[in-house]
């Protein structure tokens, strides 16, 4: 193998890395949170090194894919905020559309904020599974443990997004990391209360 295949190889696996039977995308580094517990910022991550030197198109995205149908699911996640990127993600989905795979979206739940549009309308029809980081049950330890520059109407924001989710996507999860400040029954009652799926994920060190 060349050198020149060798570091194609490896950005492949940057952008495009399996876990179990799913597919992960990692589309972008960016985000607009700060979370404690970002995984960002734990010394090993996901088991990958995924910080993008250079964030891919949609069609180098389709390519690491290869053939969709040999995952029960893929997920655009990343070491970021999918939609900061929101044509790759709708292109990317468009194109998967055409095979029996399970689309997922884990984001944020701040596009409104930081977009300043509705993105919803644009992956309906795209996205069959919406994971959303609710990440607290008010808005204050929201702000604590997010470091959000949007204030507290960022918390509103997500709750909103996962109201509006819930009319656009056939199931929607909120999600918590299990962290210290992180009020597990709160959010899950306030999961409850959404008519949303709840999951609480592990803090990975
Ligand atoms: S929203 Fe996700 S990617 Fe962004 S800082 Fe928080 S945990 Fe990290």
């Amino acid at each position: 193998m060349t050198k020149k295949d060798q570091q194609d190889k490896e950005r492949a696996m940057i952008i495009a890395y399996p876990l179990n039977d799913a597919l992960y995308l990692n589309i972008t580094n960016r985000c607009t949170n700060n979370c404690r517990f970002c995984i960002r910022e734990t010394a090993g991550g996901v088991g990958y090194n995924l910080w993008l030197k250079q964030e891919p198109t949609a069609e180098e995205i389709i390519a690491f894919i290869g053939e969709p149908t040999r995952y029960r699911e893929i997920v655009f996640c990343g070491y970021g905020e999918p939609l900061m990127r929101p044509e790759v993600v709708v292109e990317v989905s468009r194109y998967l559309k055409n095979y029996p795979v399970r689309v997922r979206l884990n984001t944020n739940g701040l596009a409104d904020l930081f977009l300043g549009y509705d993105i919803l309308p644009q992956l309906e029809g795209l996205i069959d599974v919406i994971s959303i980081s609710l990440n607290a049950g008010d808005a204050q330890s929201y702000q604590e443990l997010t470091g959000t520059g949007f204030g507290t109407a960022a918390f509103d924001g997500v709750l909103n997004f996962i109201r509006r989710s819930k009319q656009v996507f056939p199931k929607v999860i909120a999600s918590v990391v299990r962290y210290p400040g992180v009020d597990i029954e709160k959010a899950a009652s306030l999961a409850n209360a959404l008519g949303v799926e709840f999951r609480v994920r592990e803090f990975s060190e």
